[in-house]
């Protein structure tokens, strides 16, 4: 799903693929650019199995059913017409026919487990990321050739989730996201310094008597941030004060805590919702909650999109200089969220085009905890495998032209390929 456009303008080219059968789909992670139209594909291309793990396969159905009411709401509200895309009904429909995978393990694109014998058959195979929750890298192997897909990657350890580890093999093409490639790695940074200038920043809010408000996506940054903060309070960095997170958010954290121990990840008998027992804001008790003093806000949407819990507290806190908002991963520059990271103090922002614009008066900083990896370990990776060819994909232009041009210099010997929309590629 095309995470900046709505309605039937965020669905895939699905033309190019008319003619085609479709034999498998492989699904990376939860995440809605990942996962937000798969039933409108299913309907599409009733015969295409459909892989994940389980986790990811938990947090696509709930996300999908959310997005149905999400759907269903702007219809009634914008009278947007194509909405929803997709039903309740369509959706439970279609997470019943997922396939759930393990992770290293070889299995035939046909839904069997592979068999040594089967030289000719295509397999895939799942390995962690170290992304979100369920994210995996994909490595496909036919005809005795390699293909590695990265998905949404990080090579480090985040306050939850522990880094990818990926195949080191010969593979022959990689595809690689480059979400990052536009941020070069400040040379003094490291986690542990930037996680005690995030606990510093809000005890400095808190004794000026203002709040914080953190936009976060439900998936993934909204538990990070909860690791965190209980990581500030156990430490004594912080002591004890109210966080507050959204609905979705609450769904996503309880499939974090159920699976705690059986996933790969750090701090594994944390239960989040017990140990930092976040009061939880809808779309209804958003509007009666006021901005109060020492309390943290982290709410979704991460980009701040217009309605969403983000942006609605945001409009409340952004013209007063005793609050905070801080920011600590991913936003597209016009979105809402990019646009008040980097709004001068003193000018106006428009956060809602349906309300008025407001002059930007909170305390408003920046703190690098992406759930992707830095550009600098996407290179050594792709050095590393050194591969024949290397297709660049999730990125921004200026991402994935830093990306090229880099790797153009770095592995003369590899094919560099960043393909078109809609146009096929031989690989
Ligand atoms: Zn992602
Ligand atoms: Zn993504």
């Amino acid at each position: 799903m095309h995470p900046k456009n709505t309605g039937e303008d965020a669905l895939p080219n699905f033309k190019v693929m008319a003619d085609r059968e479709i034999e498998a789909v492989l699904i990376s992670h939860g995440h809605q650019d990942h996962t937000g139209t798969l039933p409108v594909l299913m309907r599409r291309f009733p015969n295409a199995r459909i892989f994940m793990t389980e986790a990811t396969a938990e947090i696509g159905s709930t996300l999908l059913h959310n997005s149905v009411n999400v759907m269903t709401r702007q219809h009634k509200e914008i009278g947007a017409m194509s909405y929803p895309l997709f039903t309740h009904r369509e959706t439970d429909r279609a997470s019943e026919l997922w396939h759930w995978c393990p992770l290293r393990q070889r299995i035939s694109i046909s839904g069997e487990r592979a068999r040594q014998h089967e030289k000719d058959a295509v397999t895939f195979e799942f390995f962690d990321a170290g992304h979100v929750l369920g994210s995996t890298g994909i490595l496909l192997r036919a005809e005795g050739r390699t293909i590695f897909y990265t998905g949404d990657v990080n090579f480090d350890d985040q306050t939850i989730m522990e880094a990818a580890i990926f195949p080191e093999e010969k593979i022959d093409i990689l595809i690689m996201e480059c979400t990052r490639g536009d941020h070069a790695k400040p040379a003094d940074w490291t986690r542990a310094g930037e996680e005690r200038r995030l606990a510093e920043a809000i005890d400095r809010t808190f004794k000026r008597g203002g709040c914080v408000l953190i936009p976060v996506f439900a998936l993934g940054k909204t538990q990070e941030v909860l690791a965190l903060l209980y990581k500030f309070r156990r430490e004594r960095l912080l002591s004890e004060f109210p966080i507050y997170i959204g609905g979705l958010s609450s769904k996503m954290t309880d499939i974090y805590d159920r699976r705690a121990s059986m996933t790969r990840r750090q701090l594994p008998r944390l239960q989040l919702m017990e140990e930092t027992a976040p009061f939880v804001l809808n779309g209804q008790t958003i509007h009666d909650a006021p901005a109060r003093a020492g309390r943290v806000y982290a709410l979704s949407s991460g980009m701040m999109t217009p309605k969403t819990l983000s942006n609605i507290f945001a409009r409340r806190v952004v013209e007063n200089p005793l609050h905070s908002v801080f920011f600590v991963g991913y936003a597209d520059s016009q979105s809402p969220a990019g646009l008040l990271r980097d709004a001068v103090p003193g000018v106006e922002v428009m956060l809602d085009p349906d309300e008025s614009g407001q002059r930007v008066r909170c305390n408003i900083e920046q703190f690098q905890f992406s759930a992707h990896a830095a550009r600098e370990a996407l290179i050594d990776y792709a050095k590393k495998l050194s591969p024949r060819k290397i297709v660049l994909v999730h990125g921004d232009p200026p991402a994935v032209e830093w990306m090229q041009a880099t790797l153009t210099s770095e592995l003369p010997a590899s094919e560099i390929i960043v393909p078109p929309p809609g146009i096929e590629v031989e690989l």
